[in-house]
C-alpha cells in the first residue's frame, strides 16, 4: 500500500513538475511596438466611404443579374475621388471589372507587395430591409458611424487602400517595391472572372510577391475564449473546400409493397454514415502557431493547458469540438446541404441524391478528403461528383520578415494589442495568389465583436468614422513600412 502511494505521489510530482516547467517556458511572443501618434484624416475619407456604398455592386449567384452599369460606375468613382493615384499609376482590368493598379517602385529589383480587397456586396434581402435602421444603400454617416452594405466587407478595404495610396502621394511618397492593388468584383461569388484571373495574370508576368495582404482576420474583441484583452487575427492561411454531390438510382416499385431500400434510403445512409465517421481532430501546425501566441497571454488555467498542449491535446480538443466555430479550426467539417428525392406520396423513388459541402484543414488535400468519404459511405450504389473545390491554403511563414512588419503596423495604429495567427475558416480572393507568393496573409484593420459580427452579410452592417480613419492609417503606416 505504502509503495502504491509512493508511487502515485512520485507520478504527479513527476507530472507536475512537467506541466510547470512546459509553463515556465512558455514565453509571450508578443513584440514591444511603440503606439503612433494618430495622423490626421481628412473629412473627405468617409464622404467618400459613404459614395462607395451608395454604388450597388451587388454580386448575385445568377450572373444574369449582375447590373453592369454599377461598376462600371464603381470604377470611375474611383478614378474621379483619386485622381493623384490614377496618374501615378497604371491599371488593367479582368472580368471587366477587377481592377488591379500597379504603383511603380524605384527599385526594380525589389519584389512587390500586393493590398486586395474586393467591392462588390452581397444583396440586402427583401425580408431583411424592414430591420436596417437606415437605408443599406444610402452610404448615411449618422452619429459618427458610416452605414450601408458593404460598410465592412469590403468596401472598407477598397476605400481605406486608396485613401492611404491618395495621400502618400500627395506627400510626395516614393515606394522603392512596387505596390499592386487588385480589387476584385466577384469575390462574394468566389472570385473566377477577378482575382483568380489577376493571380494568373501575374504568374504569367513572373511575378512573384513579397507578401500579400487581404480581408480575413479581425481585431477581435470578445471573441477569443477565455481573452479579455483585444486580440488581432492574421490569417495566415485559409481552409479550403469541397463540394460533393451525392447520387443513387436504384429500382422503381410501388410504395405498398416497399424493397429494403429506396433511393432515400440509399442516400439517408450515406449521409449517416459520413456523420458517424467524422474527419480526426487534431492540433495542426497553423492552429499551434495560435497556441503558441495567445496561450502565454491568456489566464494562468488557459495557459497551463496552452503550454502543455501535446499532453492535454485530448483535452483541449474536447473543449473546442464543443462550439461550431472552434470545431472548424481542428478538423475537416462535413455539412449536407441539400437532399432531393422523391415526387410522389406512393411511389417509390428511383433516384435520390444530396449535396455535402466540406471544409478541408490546411495540410489535408483534396484527394485524402474524397477517399475518406468514399470509404466512410462504403456503396458502390452511391456515386460521387465534384461540384467545385479548392485546396486548403499553405501556411504562411510567422517568423517572415513580413509578418514581423504587418505585426509591427498593426501595433504602431492599435496600440498594445494581442496579435497572433491564425486559420480563416472562410475562403477569400487571397488564395488564389498563394500561386505567387508564400506570404499571403488575411487581416481587416478594424475591430470584430459580437455585436458587429451579426451585421457580415447581415442586417445594419456599419463602421464607425474613427475606426475607419484607423484603417487608413493602418494602409499608410504598412505602405511605409514595406516598400522603403
Ligand atoms: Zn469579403
Amino acid at each position: 500500500m505504502k509503495r502504491l502511494i509512493g508511487i502515485i505521489l512520485g507520478t504527479l510530482v513527476i507530472a507536475s513538475l512537467y506541466i510547470f516547467s512546459n509553463l515556465a517556458l512558455f514565453s509571450s511572443k508578443q513584440s514591444e511596438v511603440e503606439l503612433l501618434p494618430k495622423a490626421h484624416v481628412s473629412e473627405n475619407a468617409a464622404k467618400h466611404l459613404s459614395e462607395a456604398i451608395k454604388i450597388k455592386t451587388i454580386s448575385y449567384d445568377n450572373p444574369a443579374e449582375l447590373d453592369s452599369a454599377a461598376f462600371f460606375q464603381f470604377l470611375s468613382f474611383l478614378k474621379g475621388a483619386y485622381p493623384n493615384s490614377f496618374k501615378a499609376t497604371t491599371h488593367h482590368l479582368f472580368g471587366r471589372f477587377t481592377m488591379l493598379i500597379e504603383w511603380k517602385g524605384s527599385n526594380p529589383s525589389l519584389k512587390p507587395i500586393i493590398l486586395m480587397s474586393h467591392y462588390d456586396v452581397v444583396p440586402v434581402p427583401e425580408e431583411n430591409k424592414l430591420e436596417w435602421k437606415e437605408d443599406p444603400f444610402g452610404g448615411v454617416i449618422k452619429d459618427g458611424m458610416i452605414w450601408g452594405r458593404g460598410a465592412i466587407d469590403d468596401k472598407v478595404g477598397v476605400i481605406g487602400i486608396c485613401e492611404a495610396v491618395e495621400n502618400l502621394i500627395i506627400s510626395g511618397f516614393q515606394p522603392e517595391r512596387s505596390i499592386y492593388l487588385s480589387f476584385g468584383h466577384d469575390e462574394e461569388v468566389m472570385g473566377v472572372n477577378g482575382a483568380s484571373q489577376v493571380a494568373h495574370y501575374l504568374k504569367q508576368k513572373g511575378v512573384e510577391a513579397e507578401f500579400v495582404l487581404d480581408e480575413g482576420g479581425y481585431i477581435t474583441q470578445g471573441l477569443v475564449p477565455g481573452m479579455t484583452q483585444d486580440v488581432a487575427l492574421i490569417g495566415t492561411t485559409e481552409k479550403g473546400y469541397l463540394t460533393l454531390e451525392l447520387s443513387t438510382k436504384v429500382e422503381g416499385g410501388h410504395a405498398s409493397m416497399p424493397k429494403p431500400e429506396t433511393a432515400i434510403d440509399v442516400i439517408s445512409k450515406a449521409i449517416t454514415n459520413i456523420k458517424n465517421d467524422p474527419f480526426p481532430s487534431y492540433i495542426s501546425p497553423p492552429l499551434r502557431n495560435f497556441i503558441d501566441y495567445v496561450g502565454p497571454e491568456m489566464p494562468l488555467g488557459f495557459e497551463i493547458v496552452f503550454s502543455n498542449a501535446d499532453l492535454l491535446e485530448p483535452v483541449l480538443m474536447s473543449v473546442y469540438e464543443k462550439s461550431p466555430s472552434s470545431n472548424a479550426l481542428v478538423r475537416t467539417t462535413v455539412a449536407p446541404t441539400i437532399i432531393q428525392g422523391g415526387a410522389k406520396n406512393n411511389v417509390l423513388p428511383t433516384h435520390a441524391k444530396a449535396v455535402i459541402n466540406i471544409r478541408i484543414l490546411p495540410g489535408e488535400s483534396i484527394d485524402y478528403v474524397y477517399g475518406h468519404i468514399k470509404e466512410s459511405i462504403n456503396d458502390d450504389n452511391v456515386h460521387l461528383r465534384i461540384l467545385n473545390k479548392s485546396e486548403a491554403a499553405i501556411v504562411s511563414d510567422v517568423n517572415s520578415p513580413n509578418y514581423i512588419t504587418l505585426d509591427k503596423s498593426i501595433k504602431q495604429i492599435f496600440g498594445d494589442i494581442v496579435i497572433s495567427p491564425y486559420i480563416m475558416i472562410a475562403a477569400s480572393d487571397s488564395r488564389y495568389f498563394t500561386e505567387i507568393s508564400s506570404n499571403v496573409y488575411r487581416f481587416c484593420p478594424f475591430h470584430l465583436n459580437k455585436k458587429n459580427l451579426k451585421t457580415f452579410h447581415g442586417v445594419n452592417e456599419r463602421i464607425g468614422v474613427e475606426e475607419f480613419n484607423n484603417a487608413i492609417r493602418f494602409y499608410t503606416q504598412l505602405i511605409k513600412n514595406s516598400t522603403k
